[in-house]
């Protein structure tokens, strides 16, 4: 049987305004965390919040980024997640002291907040969603925003087993984007909570294991559903020693010239990548001389 390895496969309910779509995250997985030394706790939380990043991703209609962050005061600090429109994701994370195995996300959080970002990448304008975290794992925190923030009706499963991390999101689209659909509103409801229902029977094995083919006809067999064509997923980091560059000017010649001082050179490790950046007098010197454009393109990641 054919697997659906770093997929993600968009699919919907005919007739009604349920869609949805499943994600399998290996390679692009792997990638992302492989050069991390992470504790295992957050590398289940990271790959989750990989395959979850990608779900909501598939559902906007943006050409730049969906940036999800978890912040708190507790052992670990901050969780990012970063993908891009054709499904380029990195991920990374800061923790501060011993983060034992067996200890979960939910172990290490105080005081945690969930930072929402979409990033168009194309001059218009960020958005970004703050809100306390809330559930007691990282669908229900992701489900409770969407509902409160977007008024957007959600269902996420999320898992990983070590080697991939899978999803499936189902979500009711506003009534009002589908005038179209003559529903009575209780047949609107009834549609959603029955799908929701048949979707409450999938196992984590099988969101790993199987095609997304496979898995929908498994849990919908009765209902009319339409599978679109799959997309793939992939590990991708944007830095750059342009980027890079531009964030060294943006800290200015004062705070540059005392780190050439004290150190000699200046150098930069992408948290996501662990590409490393170096940069001597004479590079830095360059970089500020080029300084003249920098104002205008403050949007560095
Ligand atoms: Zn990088």
């Amino acid at each position: 049987m054919k697997n659906d390895h770093d997929t993600l496969q968009r699919f919907l309910f005919e007739h009604t305004a349920i869609r949805g779509n499943i994600v399998n995250l290996t390679n692009t997985l792997q990638l992302a965390l492989n050069k991390q030394h992470l504790p295992t706790g957050l590398k289940q939380a990271l790959g989750e919040l990989m395959a979850a990043s990608a779900l909501l991703t598939a559902t906007l209609k943006m050409n730049g980024s969906l940036i999800l962050q978890l912040q708190s005061k507790g052992i670990l600090k901050l969780l990012v997640v970063e993908c891009n429109a054709t499904f380029g994701i990195r991920a990374t994370a800061k923790w501060s002291g011993d983060v034992k195995d067996d200890q979960t996300l939910f172990d290490l959080l105080e005081h945690g907040q969930f930072v929402i970002t979409l990033d168009p990448k194309d001059g218009g304008q960020t958005y970004q969603g703050i809100v306390p975290l809330e559930g007691e794992n990282i669908s229900a925190m992701l489900e409770n925003y969407m509902l409160r923030s977007e008024q957007i009706d959600t269902r996420i499963w999320l898992c990983y087993d070590g080697n991939s991390a899978a999803g499936m999101l189902l979500q009711k689209l506003p009534e009002a984007s589908h005038q179209e659909i003559n529903h009575e509103h209780h047949e609107y409801d009834d549609a959603w909570n029955r799908i929701c229902h048949l979707a409450e029977t999938i196992r984590d094995k099988e969101l790993l294991d199987l095609p997304t083919e496979t898995i929908l006809k498994r849990l919908f067999h009765e209902e009319d559903v339409r599978l679109f064509e799959a997309s793939n997923t992939q590990f991708f980091c944007s830095c750059s020693r342009t980027s890079v560059a531009s964030m060294l000017r943006m800290l200015g010649q004062d705070e540059i010239n005392s780190i050439l001082e004290e150190q000699g050179k200046i150098e930069v490790n992408c948290d996501f990548c662990n590409a490393h950046y170096r940069f001597d007098p004479v590079d830095a010197a360059q970089l500020l001389a080029s300084d003249t454009s920098t104002k205008l393109n403050s949007n560095v990641h």
